[in-house]
């Protein structure tokens, strides 16, 4: 249930109306916009009476909200929330690209990677350094070492770094280094670890599970905003069917139908969706056309020699023409890249 309040209400107004409803035995989240406060109700709201609530001063109307997810749902928050993140807003107008290998290596690895990257327009800089592997007896990541080299590469190459955390434990050391903690697909649903990272105040990259509906995406980016933290991005990266053609299927629909539920970013994985990386760039023109806010994508000096996703990870002459091609959509549909900082 949410209380939406007259344009332009005081905070003191604001404050009073959240009072009172607070005396009503409901939990109260505030959400003040550019032009009016709305004031999302959580808890045993079936039994208050919206007529009455709608009568108040200050009040303007009063809406319940059919979805589940309430916190994220657009109704509790219309605009289209806009993610900080360094320099790079992410959300709004703006396309942003997350670029990187899968995996963390070595100084070298990582160093040439996102040099390359940020010369050539990616905002962030993505690597894994503790990496959820299908099989037990695969490469694991170089751990904190490899979060040691992701924040030496943010200072030096002035990149900000997004990383994966697979833990709840894990979530302290992962948010000393990371400036956007990583949920991967196959952590989605881990709801203790959903609620570790709402309790930080860092920017969460929430990826859809490789079976989840787009609801339980919705829920467990609830999951986070309950605990506090709102910077949420979301994150479509292909889910299971019964194609074999592909890693994924990538639901570009996905993009548009997010959207009308939450203004939440969205941003889209080509890379993981794919599984080839010949698939990669014609994913990103797709994904930017359909709305999405960013990419995050795998990026590699020697694919052929990477230790883990180099049939899908991009070249560094494929991600130079990725980032023009991306331009050049993201132009075509009213959106940025910042381009004026990449070199030609
Ligand atoms: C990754 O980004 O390297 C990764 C493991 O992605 P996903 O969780 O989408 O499989
Ligand atoms: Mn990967």
């Amino acid at each position: 249930m949410n209380v939406i309040l007259k344009p332009h209400t005081t905070l003191e107004e604001i404050k009073w109306v959240e009072g009172r409803l607070r005396e009503l035995g409901v939990d109260v989240h505030v959400s003040v916009g550019k032009e009016r406060a709305i004031l999302g109700l959580v808890g045993e709201t079936a039994c208050l009476d919206d007529k009455k609530i709608a009568a108040w001063p200050h009040v303007e109307r009063v809406i319940r909200i059919q979805e589940p997810f309430k916190r994220v749902h657009r109704l509790s928050h219309p605009e289209d929330r806009i993610i900080q993140v360094g320099d790079q807003q992410i959300g709004g107008k703006n396309i942003t690209i997350m670029a990187g290998p899968c995996s963390v290596e070595s100084h070298d690895q990582l160093f040439t990677i996102a040099k390359h990257v940020k010369q050539h327009g990616a905002h962030l800089l993505r690597g894994g350094a503790y990496k959820p592997r299908t099989s037990p007896y695969s490469f694991s990541g170089l751990k904190e070492e490899g979060l040691q080299l992701l924040a030496e590469a943010r200072e030096e190459v002035g990149l900000p770094v997004v990383t994966e955390v697979t833990t709840p434990e894990l979530v302290p050391i992962v948010s000393q280094y990371a400036d956007v903690l990583q949920i991967g697909a196959r952590n989605m649903q881990n709801y203790g670890l959903l609620q570790a990272v709402g309790k930080v105040d860092k920017p969460v990259l929430l990826k859809r599970g490789l079976s989840a509906t787009i609801e339980e995406l919705l829920l467990a980016a609830e999951y986070i905003v309950a605990e506090g933290n709102e910077k949420v991005i979301l994150c479509e990266r292909g889910i299971r069917t019964f194609e074999t053609a592909t890693r994924n299927t990538l639901d570009l629909s996905a993009v548009p139908v997010i959207k009308r539920y939450t203004s939440l970013p969205v941003i889209i994985d080509p890379s993981h969706a794919a599984g080839k990386r010949d698939l990669v760039i014609p994913l990103v023109r797709a994904a930017i056309a359909v709305g999405a806010d960013g990419i995050i994508v795998e990026v590699h000096h020697h694919p052929e020699e990477a230790w883990s996703d180099g049939a899908q990870s991009l070249t560094l002459p494929m991600f130079d023409q990725m980032m023009e091609e991306a331009e050049r959509v993201a132009q075509a549909v009213g959106r940025t890249l910042h381009a004026t900082s990449m070199v030609r």
